[in-house]
């Protein structure tokens, strides 16, 4: 039975079929996606020619007929009010990086006094939001507001509860009147088509695309975040505002110890968790795995991997119920990629491989690797890949916040690299030198009990420090940010993979022809990624990608190294970017530079929000504990002569504060002035920001930090890390 197909089975979740196979499994209680309008559920309730026609849409990308949208949305309505629900809304992930819905009521009054429920084809498959007030950079004026949001029917329809209430929310994307994508899930369909269509010619040259309708980028998300006590988030403005500490000194026990990592997870958290997993099973979201993490109070979540539309949709959905559910532990869920100084970020690991619809993971090195060209192909067109387009990856995780994290000797450095681990590194090896000939095998582990068994073992090591590592079957991409959203990092991946595909094909066809003879094939084959290898293999990268000496190599084979994100930022729109974008119909010159805009602008406004924190924080908490201290120390010089006593420590310890207090004074001072400077030049406003800004506020907190180490803890105004890092 086909497994993975971006199809009915897909949307009931029938393609983790393959899990539900194994001896021992059973049927479990768990009702799931019972808020979902699954395929299942519209087999039940459509008339089977409407159901039909769906499927055409679903299993072979053909355009909804309008007369059909009408006898969906009606049963729709039907299922959802007969839940619950009041209202609907066209839900999209608008370039804010969040998730957008407006609110319309299924009640229309019907004229003498009481009212009809309605909800129209049209309403469904397009609506209308005022697109004025999200991000366009550019594209369109503030008085230019029209924009349409449009049904996205490959990912189900789901029912959102909140505060008692419950509402319809369809998947849409949002492209404004003149049809220029305002979101993140326009390209990402766009990226998908792209990369199914270039798969499908490698497919159609090894022979291996019967029945292959469809190749589909697959995803599965590793969500990390911190859990802290919601009264003391409330005591922290910096936390309300920018989900981040701007000050607070080093606890004593920060994560020396290793200790949290794996640990048992506490009581409240763990009621947190499985409240979080019942909401998403609701909603369809298959979680699979949560535990600790490496910080204190920070934990993680993981799904299984679906399609990777639905995946990034639920990504969101994932991110929302964390923060929702937590206030009822009495909890705040941070997403922030680095909300305190000192202790490790929070990072989003993002798994992608691609699949046929026939169930196929075209990333499956299977047993003889090295016989399996197809396979080889795949992995080269990523190898590829990633050393063309090193910047576009680079900037697809840029953001202010990931900043904190990346290249800080916790999460992967900024340079893109590729871990593939001994066994297909020997075979890159072997392509390298002309033709493969062996694959190195697995082997198992005795561990010295004859009580224990013996392992087999992965035919290569896990390697964390690196940003891009293939685990078994799939590339784990480990640079995105906990807080960002998942669908951009994927755009750029399936594009870039599929430029990669497009070469490859085209390089095979004119070798061999549409229907080679195997024999030839192979050759041509091996030729092809021989000169892959050599071209790209400067990208790979198997040690340890924190130490000096890997920034020095990777210096000298000529890698890009972004350490920031303004330099990143500004690569996205080059011409090499903007023809790769262009050609595969991903993004078009204006939309792909409105991008880089928008997020420029985001880097901008994020650091400011910050700065401007921390300057109302120092100003109206630490300087005023500060000076009651000042006071305290004052007075203290002041009794103690007198009583006629030698006041000269007193005195001393009374001017060393001081000095700190007005070193503070000035360091703020500074800080206000470079928070104001503006440019009307996004590009260069940002680069401002990170020159200026970024360390006047660094030079801010310094000072921050030392008085929180002096000041007693009674006056000290604001929880410290020591409390806020320790769960009760
Ligand atoms: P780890 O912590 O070892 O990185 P996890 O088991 O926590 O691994 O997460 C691995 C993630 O990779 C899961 O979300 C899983 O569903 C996903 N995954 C597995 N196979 C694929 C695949 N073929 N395509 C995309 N994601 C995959
Ligand atoms: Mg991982």
């Amino acid at each position: 039975m086909s497994s993975l197909a971006l199809n009915g089975k897909t949307r009931d979740m029938s393609h983790h079929r393959h899990e539900l196979n194994g001896a021992s499994q059973q049927r479990v209680d768990q009702t799931f996606a019972e808020d979902v309008f699954t395929m299942r559920v519209m087999q039940q309730r459509l008339p089977k020619e409407v159901f039909r026609a769906i499927q055409r849409t679903l299993n072979h990308g053909e355009r909804l007929d309008p007369s059909v949208a009408d006898v969906v949305a009606s049963s729709m309505k039907e299922w959802a009010m007969e839940r619950g629900a009041t209202h609907y809304t066209h839900w999209f992930q608008p370039l804010t990086g969040l998730t957008a819905e407006k609110h319309d009521a299924f009640l229309v009054p019907d004229g003498e006094g009481s009212a009809l429920s309605e909800f129209t084809g049209s309403a469904l498959v397009q609506g209308e939001p005022d697109a004025s007030s999200f991000p366009s950079g550019g594209i369109r004026a503030t008085f230019e507001a029209r924009g349409y949001t449009a049904w996205d029917c490959t990912s189900p329809v789901f029912l959102n509860r909140n505060g008692g209430t419950v509402t319809l929310c369809i998947p849409t994307a949002f492209v404004s009147w003149t049809g220029e994508a305002l979101d993140k899930k326009t390209p990402l369909l766009r990226s998908m088509q792209a990369l199914s269509e270039q798969a499908r010619r490698v497919l159609k040259i090894f022979g291996t695309d019967q029945g292959v309708t469809n190749v589909i980028a697959t995803l599965g998300c590793e969500q990390e975040y911190f859990l802290i006590d919601r009264e003391l988030f409330y005591k922290r403005d910096d936390l309300i505002t920018c989900d981040r500490t701007v000050f607070g000194a080093k606890p004593p026990k920060g994560q020396q110890l290793e200790d949290h990592y794996f640990g048992s997870i506490p009581t409240r958290v763990i009621g947190f968790m499985s409240e979080v997993e019942r909401e998403l099973y609701r909603l369809g979201v298959p979680v699979k795995t949560r535990h600790n993490e490496v910080a204190p109070c920070q934990f993680e979540l993981a799904p299984l991997f679906e399609t990777a539309n639905i995946a990034s949709d639920h990504q969101m959905l994932v991110m929302e119920a964390l923060k929702r559910v937590a206030p009822r532990f009495g909890l705040q869920c941070i997403l922030h990629e680095k909300p305190f100084k000192g202790i490790n970020g929070s990072g989003k690991h993002v798994n992608w491989s691609m699949s046929t619809n026939t169930g196929v993971n075209l990333l499956d090195p299977r047993d003889d690797t090295h016989t399996n060209m197809q396979f080889l192909v795949f992995l080269c067109a990523v190898i590829r890949a990633v050393d063309l387009h090193a910047d576009l990856l680079r900037a697809s995780v840029a953001s202010a916040a990931n900043d904190h994290r990346l290249g800080a000797n916790e999460a992967p450095p900024a340079i893109m690299s590729i871990f593939l681990g001994d066994m297909l590194t020997d075979i890159i090896g072997q392509l390298e030198r002309g033709g493969p000939k062996s694959t190195k095998q697995k082997g198992s582990l005795d561990l010295g009990a004859k009580t224990l068994p013996h392992l087999p073992r992965h035919t290569g090591d896990r390697n964390r420090t690196s940003p891009f590592a293939f685990t078994g079957n799939k590339f784990e991409f480990r640079a995105v940010g906990s807080s960002g959203a998942v669908a951009w990092p994927s755009t750029v991946l399936n594009t870039i993979v599929a430029e990669s595909l497009d070469y490859i094909s085209g390089m095979l066809e004119k070798a061999v022809g549409k229907n080679p003879d195997p024999a030839k094939l192979q050759s041509a084959v091996k030729d092809v990624l021989q000169g892959i290898v050599k071209e790209h293999k400067r990208v790979l990268f198997d040690g340890d990608g924190y130490t000096k000496e890997w920034h020095a190599e990777a210096k000298k084979r000529g890698l890009p190294n972004f350490r920031e994100s303004v330099s990143a930022l500004q690569q996205i729109p080059s011409k090499k970017n903007i023809a790769v974008f262009e050609k595969f119909g991903v993004l078009s010159k204006l939309e792909l530079e409105s991008r880089a805009h928008i997020f420029l602008e985001k880097y901008v406004k994020q650091v400011l929000i910050e700065a401007e924190t921390a300057i109302l924080l120092a100003n109206t908490q630490v300087l005023p504990a500060a000076q009651r201290y000042q006071i305290e120390l004052a007075e203290t010089v002041a009794s103690a002569e007198m009583a006629g006593l030698d006041a000269k420590d007193a005195r001393a310890a009374l001017a060393d504060f001081a000095g700190l207090v007005s070193k503070l004074r000035k360091a703020i001072a500074v800080l206000d002035r470079e928070a104001e400077r503006h440019d009307d030049d996004v590009s260069a406003h940002a680069e401002h920001v990170r020159d200026k800004v970024r360390p006047a506020q660094e030079a801010v907190r310094e000072v921050v930090d030392e008085l929180e180490t002096r000041v007693p803890r009674d006056l000290w105004p604001i929880p410290s890390y020591r409390e806020m890092l320790h769960i009760k």
